[in-house]
């Protein structure tokens, strides 16, 4: 019989139960059993429902309070010195102090680093070492939920991070060292891991090797060969899980490593299974990823048993069946959907509906496909429908998007020559000062947007009420003395589904959490069909803001990559293709801006960096796309109208070249709290346009020092020409309230009077 498993499952609940019962927890509306109740809950609910579906093993440790990297570390051991853990169990409130830097007991800290979890928009938390580090076995959580399951009668998959993943993951803390150094004290803490679980009667254990996708430097590949013969596994069998990527020139060493199985994903990297079946010795058995754990659509279930009848008839028994990856990157259940349009809707499968086309494809390779007719009727239907379906395929969209050439991709003059036209019609001093698009959104203006989407008050109410919070914010920023105004996007609640609501070809559900990080979830759309935009989507709102100043107003968007990078997209045409669909549908939302009078228009591009591939070698193609469809969206307009773009990060360093290439005549960046350390790249590359390096971080409450954006800003101008600098925040305001947004411009504004004197000065006396 075909094994079936599951790498892992949302632990965030249908209805985000761990989110509410977690944010209870912390302000201290419930207490510590309360919480502990809840996820007992959870977890018993996702067992069953895997269990229900028909899978053979039923992975435990895939739940958490905040992270699963967080919880390794606990398990092992690794609390940095700052939490003075005593030793012993890592109690709940030392977890929740090392996410978040408090709990509601136990001193406040820096909390850990966050970051990205490889290409997902799911962030873990960074394991510190320190150069003596020491582990011990300092959980039990992990055993706990094993007894918890077995007493509910499941057959059971531990699932935990393998030790070369997990070091690869932190980071040295006061030191430089090689982490690789700390596998002689690592590995026996794994050993005993495995020994408990041994003892608790587990067969299988999942080992979660991620990193064996990625291109990795010699001396960790022959750390594997060396981690994985010298620890044994203790009895225990050992499924290496790798995902996100083909294993590419590591696949000899995985399939070689002496472990019982080996998990692959076949979805981002079908070519892969070729040269696995190859190089597989004959003990060992063969998970293949096959239900794609990233996406959100139904598998083609004929497509899929086509590759897997020879597989399993040269594998037999050892042919194992899993989604291709925990399905933590997917909302859970389909069927509480109740807004979506019924034939999207059926084009879909959430967690729960992939388990079942993982059970469904295992009986039909066990008993044949007439076992389970009626299901593969019922996916064939789905699947044709969708391919055929007239409300994704537009025909005006291909035919524009055929005939685009590289006119369309570039503006009129290079970046020298549109200056000086854009320098006589904004008529702007040196340092322009400007913000990056938001102001606060108040609890008023929220529920103004609630009512207005319950009906309780008509279009023209709603219209009066947001046209006065924009009168407001211009007159506002007019007082404070800025420069170029904005708006303040009262009317978005989210960048992305704002523009996604009004653009035909995006879908949205009611449920269709994902974790983020913590009790933070996202709801990305659904990219379904091609992209138009049936009417203007922000021109009547901006135009308004314009006519309350005679200052230059600056249009805002949100640029064709991010909206692609934050959404569910589809699978039945390149990302390039969908990307470029976008952007000339906001090219049309451009060109209505610049006809509505409106001299400046940014566009955002947030989650440029988040698209990057994770082989350094895939980069190039990426970024030339990407890179494309920003030109494609901005280069339509007059060359005295002027392009913006936004990015939320300072880690680019690497990409400079793709982000000059944008062509923007002013980008926006975040610097401020990495102390301008990405302006040294402008040491090696001359940015050739203009650029505001954000001058403080809105993230905090803190009102900044005048001179400590002075002094940034004089960092800045010692790579950049002060006629190309910019002065602004590091983002959009929305998170912060009035009082300290007004006092942290009102800096601001003071930091620039004071650099546009000095500079005056230093023009006199030079
Ligand atoms: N214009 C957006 C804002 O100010 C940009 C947000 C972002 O970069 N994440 O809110
Ligand atoms: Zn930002």
């Amino acid at each position: 019989m075909t094994v079936t498993h599951n790498p892992g499952f949302p632990r965030i609940g249908a209805q985000r139960e761990l989110k509410r019962a977690l944010e209870a927890y912390w302000k201290g509306d419930t207490d510590r059993e309360a919480l502990e109740q809840v996820g007992r809950t959870l977890r018993a609910r996702h067992w069953a429902a895997q269990a229900d579906a028909g899978l053979d093993l039923i992975p435990v440790g895939d739940f958490s309070w905040y992270d699963q990297v967080l919880d390794m570390s606990c398990l092992l051991g690794v609390v940095p010195p700052r939490f003075h853990h005593p030793g012993g169990n890592v109690d709940l409130d030392t977890r929740f102090r090392m996410a978040r830097g408090r709990a509601p007991s136990g001193e406040a800290v820096a909390a850990c680093e966050m970051t990205k979890w490889f290409d997902t928009n799911y962030h873990y938390l960074v394991p510190e070492f320190q150069s003596e580090q020491a582990f011990s076995l300092s959980s039990s959580q992990l055993f706990d939920q094993v007894a918890e399951a077995m007493a509910l009668g499941y057959r059971v998959k531990p699932v935990i991070t393998g030790p070369l993943s997990y070091l690869w993951l932190g980071k040295c803390k006061g030191g430089v060292f090689d982490k690789l150094e700390l596998l002689d004290k690592l590995l026996p803490v794994y050993g005993e891991i495995l020994q408990t679980l041994k003892e608790q009667g587990v067969e299988w254990v999942q080992i979660d090797e991620p990193i064996l996708v990625l291109e990795l430097p010699q001396d960790w590949k022959v750390a594997f060969e060396s981690v994985y013969s010298r620890w044994s596994g203790n009895g225990v069998k050992r499924l290496l899980a790798t995902y996100f990527g083909g294993l590419g020139d590591n696949l000899g060493l995985a399939c070689r490593l002496p472990v019982e199985g080996l998990h692959i994903d076949t979805v981002r990297a079908p070519e892969q299974l070729a040269g696995v079946l190859d190089q597989l010795p004959p003990y060992k058995i063969l998970s293949v990823g096959c239900v794609d754990g990233r996406n959100i659509w139904r598998t083609d279930l004929d497509r899929v048993l086509q590759t897997l009848g020879p597989v399993h008839e040269r594998l037999g028994e050892r042919l194992w069946l899993a989604p291709s990856c925990s399905l933590l990157h997917v909302p859970v259940d389909l069927e509480t959907e109740t807004g979506l349009p019924a034939n999207i809707k059926n084009w879909l499968a959430f967690a729960k509906q992939k388990l079942d086309e993982i059970t469904v494809l295992g009986r039909a390779l066990d008993k044949g496909r007439d076992a389970v007719a009626g299901e593969l009727t019922q996916s064939r239907a789905a699947i044709a429908a969708r391919r055929g379906s007239t409300d994704i395929h537009r025909e005006a969209v291909r035919k524009r998007l055929k005939a685009v050439d590289d006119t369309q991709t570039s503006r009129n003059r290079p970046y020298q020559e549109r200056a000086p036209l854009q320098r006589s019609r904004l008529n702007l001093p040196l340092f322009p000062t400007t913000t990056i698009g938001s102001f606060p959104q108040t609890a008023d203006i929220r529920a103004t947007r609630r009512d207005y989407r319950r009906g309780r008050i008509d279009a023209a109410g709603y219209q009066a009420r947001m046209k006065a919070e924009i009168a407001d914010t211009v007159r506002r920023q007019e007082a404070l003395g800025l420069d170029v105004l904005v708006h303040g996007e009262p009317e978005r609640n989210d960048m992305v589904e704002y523009f996604g609501e009004q653009l035909d070809g995006f879908a949205f559900t009611d449920n269709g959490w994902v974790q983020s990080y913590g009790s933070r979830c996202v709801k990305p759309p659904i990219i379904y069909g091609d992209i138009e935009r049936p009417a203007p989507m922000t021109v009547d709102w901006i135009r308004f803001a314009q006519s309350c100043t005679d200052r230059p107003m600056k249009g805002m968007l949100t640029g064709p990559v991010t909206m692609l990078n934050w959404s569910f997209v589809r699978d039945d045409q390149p990302r390039a293709e969908t990307c470029a669909q976008i952007a000339l549908a906001l090219r049309d939302e451009v060109l209505d801006l610049e006809k509505a009078g409106i001299p400046i228009i940014q566009i955002d591009e947030a989650a440029l960096r988040e698209g990057l591939p994770l082989r350094k070698s895939e980069w190039d193609g990426y970024l030339g796309w990407a890179v494309n469809a920003f030109r494609l969206c901005a280069s339509g307009v007059a060359d005295k109208t002027q392009i913006h773009t936004h990015m939320c990060y300072s880690a680019f360093n690497d990409i400079i070249e793709a982000i000059a290439a944008m062509d923007a005549d002013v980008i926006t960046i975040e610097t401020s709290r990495s102390d301008m350390e990405l302006l040294d790249v402008f040491e090696d590359f001359a940015y050739p346009n203009e650029i505001g390096p954000g001058v403080y971080d809105i993230h905090s409450p803190n009102v900044p020092d005048v001179d400590d954006i002075v002094l940034l800003m004089e960092k800045a101008a010692q790579r950049i020409p002060p006629e190309r600098l910019w002065i602004n925040p590091d983002c959009g305001l929305k998170t912060r309230a009035w009082p300290e947004v007004e006092a942290a411009l009102e800096n601001m504004l003071a930091a620039a009077t004071l650099l546009r004197k000095r500079v005056e000065l230093k023009r006199k006396s030079g």
